[in-house]
């Protein structure tokens, strides 16, 4: 695979592939979604670069501007009876953002790497201001 030269698109096309967003050779998770503390190739922290609710959110976005709003120009969609067409869309679409979720975690945790934000940045959000 060729290197990418920006340190960014790296990390977080590193990342999308389910790699270290440092050395992109040790797995980045351990589970389906479960962040590895440290990096088995390069002992890089992995562990503290929050990903929060930003992945969920991100794939919410993306399943639903680039699959549900154009799956709606197609008639069949709409004219069905949705007894027959519901159980398989939303199978279909489950399907596809659980496919989806690890690749954006994967991205965001790369993009959380890239831009060195840490989980103790959490206390400069204004929510927590008033603390
Ligand atoms: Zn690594």
């Amino acid at each position: 695979m060729a290197e990418i030269a920006h340190p960014l698109r790296r990390s977080v096309f590193r990342g999308v592939a389910g790699h270290c967003p440092a050395c992109g050779k040790g797995p980045l998770f351990w589970r389906y979604l479960k962040v590895n503390g440290r990096c088995e190739a390069c002992d890089t922290d992995l562990a503290r670069y929050p990903a929060d609710d930003g992945p969920a959110y991100l794939t919410i976005l993306l399943v639903g501007h680039l699959v549900v709003a154009p799956m709606l120009f197609f008639p069949i969609v709409w004219r069905s009876n949705p007894l027959y067409s519901l159980p398989f869309i939303l199978s279909a679409l489950a399907v596809l953002t659980l496919a989806v979720l690890p690749r954006v975690k994967g991205g965001w945790v790369g993009l959380m790497y890239a831009l060195d934000v840490r989980g103790s940045d959490a206390v400069l959000h204004t929510a927590n201001a008033a603390d």
